[in-house]
């Protein structure tokens, strides 16, 4: 287990749009522990026969000191450098789905950029009450599940990667302590507000779908996503927990190919813009190989975006309040406006 505390930095930044940009310390990576997260859909893979990584590990609230620090000025540089490391991503991953193959990203470049920004700290843009402006952005929303799972099985990820194995196509969710609503219906009404905001910001979004009654496995998915110049692929899911006082945000995202840590690093973002926009806490990016519909998007910047526990009575009730919903679309567009375009 690996901890990086890191001091808050305070950036005005971004040359394209003048996002006002602050960076947060936090505790970059999942703190090991009883795997509890049981809705997403890594842990529903079946046995199979598979050399899948290890189940993964449950998320822990970051320490208090995460969130106090002192204002910094980071260099425009910086940040920069976190710009062109996604660019170069999406660059490469373009070339080799041409090409049908799943190897060669030559992440080197982006490897150490990520290293030098890493110890200058994670980048969140401030809630300030300015929506970005989103025009150019392509983004694809996965709403999570749908109202019938489907077990039948399908590979976990793309030949010659290293994991074999097989895992339901799609699992059931988690449902509502309190509302007793299933986890399929809010995914997809948190999805549709999303896709509104968004577009409402000039982003052009995709769904993977818009009705519960569909069948769609986690490679159909992985195969909406890729059918566009995607900038960020976003699975919503909510959360559950045996403990009922389990609660916060999670991002979970796969440790395949060879940007994981960029991956990671834009999760991280994610989630702290979140934190700072629904108040929640945000529990950590864990990556691993166990995410299958990750697996199958190993080449586009992306995550499941566990919004928070439909176990815990409290989180479950404000996961179905359109203002708090409308919170969560408000971090996710603070994040996406600190990617790059394509
Ligand atoms: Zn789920």
């Amino acid at each position: 287990m690996k901890k990086h505390k890191q001091d808050i930095h305070r950036i005005t930044a971004n040359t394209r749009r003048m996002i006002k940009i602050i960076a947060l310390g936090l505790l970059l990576t999942g703190i090991t522990a009883a795997g509890i997260c049981i809705c997403h859909d890594a842990m529903y893979g079946q046995a199979g026969s598979g050399s899948a990584s290890s189940e993964p590990a449950a998320l822990q609230p970051a320490s208090a000191e995460s969130a106090a620090g002192e204002g910094v000025t980071v260099a425009d540089a910086e940040f920069q450098d976190l710009t062109d490391a996604v660019s170069s991503f999406k660059e490469t991953t373009a070339r080799t789905s041409a090409a049908g193959t799943t190897a060669g990203l030559p992440s080197d470049t982006a490897q150490a950029v990520i290293s030098e920004t890493a110890s200058a700290g994670t980048r969140v843009p401030v809630m300030n009450g300015d929506a970005p402006d989103l025009t150019g952005y392509i983004v694809v929303i996965d709403p999570g599940h749908q109202l019938y799972s489907n077990n039948e099985q399908e590979a976990m990820a793309p030949a010659g990667m290293g994991v074999e194995g097989t895992k339901e196509k799609c699992s059931s969710g988690t449902s509502g302590v309190s509302t007793k609503r299933p986890e399929y219906e809010v995914n997809l009404e948190v999805g549709l507000m999303l896709c509104s905001y968004l577009e409402s910001l000039g982003c052009e979004v995709h769904m993977t779908r818009t009705t519960d009654d569909v069948d769609l496995s986690n490679i159909d998915r992985a195969d909406i996503a890729h059918s566009y110049a995607t900038d960020y692929y976003i699975r919503l899911h909510c959360d559950g927990s045996d403990n009922a006082s389990a609660r916060g945000i999670g991002v979970f995202v796969t440790s395949l190919g060879d940007n994981a840590s960029l991956q990671t690093e834009l999760g991280d973002i994610l989630g702290n813009c979140l934190a700072e926009s629904t108040g929640a806490v945000f529990r950590g990016t864990n990556a691993g190989t166990t995410y299958s519909g990750l697996n199958w998007t190993y080449d586009i910047p992306g995550c499941i975006l566990e919004m928070g526990f439909m176990t815990n009575p409290e989180e479950d009730e404000l996961l179905s309040d359109p203002a708090y919903q409308q919170q969560i679309c408000a971090g996710i567009a603070d994040f996406l406006a600190t990617l790059p375009q394509s």
